[in-house]
């Protein structure tokens, strides 16, 4: 006899789940309990494990240890145990199912004109979304033929889409039938048509707990299972009347269509839920208008139960926002594992949460299986294949050579010695290119050499990876099983003792999951692999591929997915990460057959997703007495749209059933104060902050774990003496160095006295730096060797000159993409900017004296009658016969542009004329008076000729080409205060640096955009 027993969510439903499963086992009133002849199905693990701690609570209660158990299993091994009894088709596994897919779409792809694009590259996308509609469709009991006749009059049913889908499930299906192999489906097909009642007729008693949304096949096999004798059906539900009338769009159609398929109709109730959840119950997801809901809401102080819907700045803050009232509930008693944490992406959510739990001191057990990909052994394997795969680039050697999983975790000098080899060489890794560098490099003496030796050995055990050929897939499995072996992952795995460490478990699924594909490789051995096709079968599998890391015990706050979370009492609910897109999760629309055709056929994959997510969600907020739901308002630095079913709470809003007693329900962030702090590193933050503090004693004194560090620093006390960041005793400055102090005193501290940079990436490109640099020798060594005018005549020949200088300054650089388009645009954009500025220069009756001028212990007195030294290299200085000059910069960037009074951002050259004109008056060609300070503007950032004069003394000569002939004249007096005031400000800056003031004060504020102190400068979070 079938009883459907509808319980309500929550606390209620479970102590009437409790009294139907007393009323069972009170059958056996005394010692020995014996419950073998009761079977109960259950859709997971883990509710599995929570019954069996039941049945030894109940025997414990009754004073006795010995019982034997209930027969409790999960759906899905109960049918492969029924199936077992079989003599049915073999049951392959998941990855051989992708195998055989994946083989079938490369060949019809191959035979195929309708598919232009390499089947190779075609197939590893295609395959999953054939492999998707085939589930679906054999899952929803559609063979080839019924798809072949429901479609054979649509417009669609030529596409060749729906052409290859066919063509593949027809082969598909015929593999299978005659390799005498099954699937998921088949075998759930095939038990369907074999079942036999006999099988449970030792049962007295079935239980199904909690078993819902499935598809037609398993609901026929359900409804043979529960005509096998006295069955309860226990059907989570706020009522029987709310689950009998629930609509097409409504949560609870899913358990209504299961339950209707099985031929089970829940007329039952034992016990109702009360009014405040019934409300809820029929207010969410309510056909009606809200206003009428809100209506009828019953009165705030009436509804017992708190619902609250809080968005914070950011996951982190959500995160944060959640661990602090789940820490909050903890101290006032409420038991750790009563309270749940749930999130739609658990994955993304997983390793922040487990962070800031742990920073909060909350116990907690996060159940969720990890994709193994994510796993380091996965990384470790994968990076070997990927360093053949990339030549060997100085990345994946790096990532091979300090992984802790793999031999050379032995010797840490080997990552370092090649990081520095690449870094010296300037190369970006490439086997020919390592093996070169190492034949020529010169050790120090007595150094070792501790890269040649371990470089080989990987380029040897790689090395039947390198070839081209095309392989079987289980001969691929043997090359890595033997490159596996040589890595020494499974010792080094090993030695990390504590049999739950989640680098074991990670290690044993990867071997199990290898096997599974190397199983798959003996059953289909047709079917060939390129060495980039396999590696990026291996990928794909370790990403579907889930570990579990069972917890030492299942205890603390539960943080679970979605399925996990069904069947248990929970007192509090946090449900995070509600954003749209994600939950519900949208998936990609079907590329093989219009969404109403599948329909028809059962198959509703979109529907059913959203209805799926919805169905958890109404669950969960009916599941416990309080339920908060967050969102984060900002993922990144993008804003995010809430979840669509956020909505559904609009009636309490409006009933002031929402949020009660809660004043910030938004923008919700970590408080900096002391006494909110919840965390060690929310306390160490916020004292940091707060500055003197008194009565802090009573807290560092105490004995908490993590604040003995918070002590440390608030016990050291700086030098008695110390002024500033720091004091400086330096003589000497160049300078470009001042310049860089004036445009920010801050970025100057890090650069020259911390002197941190940003570490650059290892890369055969010239930096832009160094592309200046040679610019700067081309341009120097033209006129070291071309003595006389450059002129329209003698054009073609100083390009030659400077094509000649630019091959030996180029051409030893390594044939990069980019060193090939920087020359390119020297010659063709640069040099030509150049010739043509001089051919006009010279006809001014100037000529380059001084070429890359070194002006050293230049004096400059300071405001105390102390002086310092001054250095200068000056790129160019011009002078005619009279002795006056003009200072000359060559620019492959931007400059300071003239203003038009006297205060000028330009600030080098004019210290440079002051300098020149002191320091080489009596030298070669004497300089007797600056008249002008040009820049060459080899790039064309302005627009106008390469010789810019920013400013000049146009009553010395008023002929000079300028891009801004307005700003750029100054009178003679204008001129000279513009140098005295570069020279003052040259003085002030060597002052300021020696008082060690160092403040974030740019010159100009969108320096900061664009600035790598943003982990130092306070100015960036200000
Ligand atoms: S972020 Fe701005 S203020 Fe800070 S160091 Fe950079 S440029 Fe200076």
């Amino acid at each position: 006899m079938l009883k459907a027993l509808v319980l309500p969510y929550g606390s209620p439903g479970w102590k009437d789940k409790m009294r139907v499963l007393e009323d069972i086992l009170s059958s056996r009133q005394t010692a020995p309990f014996l419950y073998n002849d009761v079977l109960i199905l259950v859709p997971s693990s883990r509710m599995k494990r929570m019954y069996g701690r039941l049945f030894l609570d109940f025997a414990e209660r009754r004073g006795s240890a010995a019982l034997v158990q209930p027969e409790v299993q999960t759906l899905h091994q109960f049918l492969q145990r029924l199936y077992g009894r079989l003599n049915g088709p073999l049951l392959m596994d998941e990855n051989s199912r992708l195998v055989l897919l994946e083989g079938i779409v490369k060949e019809r792809l191959s035979n195929s004109s309708s598919f232009p694009l390499n089947p190779d590259l075609l197939a590893p996308s295609l395959t999953s979304a054939v492999a998707t509609m085939i589930e679906q469709l054999s899952g929803a009991g559609v063979n080839p033929d019924d798809l072949q006749l429901k479609i054979k009059d649509s417009d669609f049913s030529d596409k060749p889409q729906v052409r290859l889908l066919l063509d593949v499930y027809t082969r598909y299906q015929g593999v299978l039938k005659d390799s005498n192999l099954t699937d998921p489906a088949g075998m759930r097909a095939f038990l369907r048509d074999h079942f036999d009642p006999a099988w449970l007729a030792h049962y007295r008693t079935l239980i199904i707990d909690g078993v819902q949304d499935f598809g037609p096949l398993e609901a026929a096999i359900l409804k043979k299972v529960a005509g096998c004798g006295d069955c309860a059906w226990l059907v989570n539900a706020p009522s029987s009347g709310l689950l009998n009338h629930a609509g097409e769009y409504h949560p609870l159609r899913i358990v209504k269509d299961s339950l209707v398929m099985t031929g089970v109709l829940p007329t039952e109730e034992r016990i109702g839920a009360d009014e405040g959840q019934l409300f809820l119950a029929s207010a969410l997801f309510s056909d009606r208008p809200f206003p009428e809901i809100a209506d009828k809401a019953p009165h705030p102080s009436s509804f017992s139960k708190t619902i609250n819907l809080l968005s914070a700045v950011n996951t982190r803050e959500e995160v944060t926002l959640i661990a602090s009232e789940v820490k909050k509930s903890l101290k006032t008693g409420t038991p750790a594992d009563s309270i749940l944490i749930a999130f739609p992406a658990l994955d993304e959510y997983g390793p922040l949460v487990e962070e800031i739990f742990t920073d909060y001191g909350i116990p907690y057990n996060r159940a969720l299986g990890r994709q193994l990909s994510t796993s380091a052994v996965a990384i470790a394997v994968v990076s070997l294949l990927r360093a053949c795969q990339e030549d060997f680039s100085g990345a994946s050697l790096l990532r091979v050579t300090s992984s802790p999983f793999l031999k050379f975790a032995e010797n840490r000098k080997i990552a370092a010695a090649l990081d520095r080899l690449m870094r010296d060489k300037r190369i970006a890794g490439g086997k020919q290119k390592l093996l070169t560098a190492l034949k020529f490099t010169k050790l120090d003496e007595g150094a070792p050499d501790v890269l040649t030796g371990p470089l080989n050995d990987l380029f040897a055990a790689l090395e039947p990876f390198s070839s081209q050929d095309v392989s079987p897939l289980n001969i691929w499995m043997k090359r890595l099983y033997a490159l596996i072996a040589w890595s020494g992952l499974g010792a080094r795995v090993a030695a990390i003792h504590g049999p739950l460490n989640v680098n074991l478990q990670a290690y044993r699924k990867l071997i199990e999951t290898l096997g599974s594909l190397a199983q798959a490789g003996s059953l289909f051995a047709d079917y060939t692999y390129t060495f980039h096709e396999w590696l990026f079968l291996l990928k794909k599998t370790f990403m579907h591929t889930r570990f579990q890391v069972p917890p030492e015990d299942e205890g603390g706050v539960q943080i679970l997915g979605f399925e996990e979370s069904l069947g248990h009492p929970w007192q509090e609910i946090y449900l995070g990460g509600l954003v749209d897109n994600k939950f519900p999760q949208r998936l990609p629309q079907n590329i093989f057959l219009p969404e109403q055709t599948l329909e028809t056929m059962g198959v509703r994959t979109l529907e059913r997703a959203r209805l799926n997510a919805a169905y958890h969600f109404y669950r969960l907020l009916l599941s416990a007495g309080k339920v908060t739901l967050t969102w984060p308002e900002n993922e990144g630095d993008r804003p995010v749209v809430p979840s669509p079913f956020l909505e559904e709470l609009t009636p309490l809003k409006k009933a002031g059933l929402l949020n009660r007693g809660i004043e910030k329900t938004s923008g919700i962030q970590f408080s900096l104060k002391i006494e909110d702090s919840r965390s060690i590193p929310e306390l160490a933050k916020a004292i940091s902050l707060a500055g003197e503090i008194k009565d802090l004693n009573a807290i560092l004194n105490a004995n908490i774990e993590g604040v003995s560090g918070i002590r440390s620093a608030l016990d050291y006390k700086p030098e008695e003496h110390a002024q500033g960041i720091t004091t400086l005793v330096k003589r000497e400055f160049w300078v470009t160095e001042l310049d860089d102090y004036i445009k920010c005193p801050y970025d100057y501290y890090v650069k020259y006295v911390l002197r941190i940079g940003p570490l650059e990436e290892v890369t055969e490109d010239i930096s832009p730096m160094d592309r200046g640099s040679k610019v700067h020798a081309i341009l120097r060594n033209f006129y070291l060797s071309w003595t006389r005018p450059v002129t329209e005549e003698a054009r073609d020949e100083a390009r030659t000159l400077i094509r000649k200088l630019a091959g030996s300054a180029f051409d030893t650089e390594a044939d990069t993409f980019r060193n090939r388009r920087d020359k390119e645009l020297f010659l063709t954009v640069m040099a030509e900017r150049f010739l043509d500025a001089e051919e006009e220069f010279w006809k001014q009756g100037f000529r380059p004296a001084y070429l890359e001028q070194k002006i050293e212990c230049y004096p400059l007195v300071l405001m105390n009658g102390k002086d310092v030294e001054l250095s200068a290299k000056i790129d160019r200085i011009d002078a005619d016969e009279n002795g006056n000059f003009i200072i000359v910069d060559y620019k492959t960037g931007k400059y300071p542009l003239p203003r038009m009074n006297v205060d000028q951002d330009i600030f080098q050259l004019p210290v440079y004329a002051v300098m020149a004109q002191k320091a080489l008056s009596g030298k070669g060609l004497a300089l007797k008076k600056p008249i002008g300070l040009a820049y060459y503007d080899l790039a064309g950032k302005t627009g106008a000729g390469a010789r810019d004069v920013v400013l000049f003394n146009k009553q010395a000569r008023n002929d000079h080409p300028s891009s801004k002939p307005n700003a750029s004249p100054k009178s003679a007096e204008e001129f000279d205060a513009i140098l005295n005031q570069s020279m003052d400000k040259a003085r002030k800056a060597v002052e300021a640096i020696l008082a060690g003031d160092f403040t974030s004060t740019p010159q100009d504020e969108n320096r900061c955009r664009y600035c790598p102190n943003e982990m130092l400068c306070e100015k960036k979070e200000a």
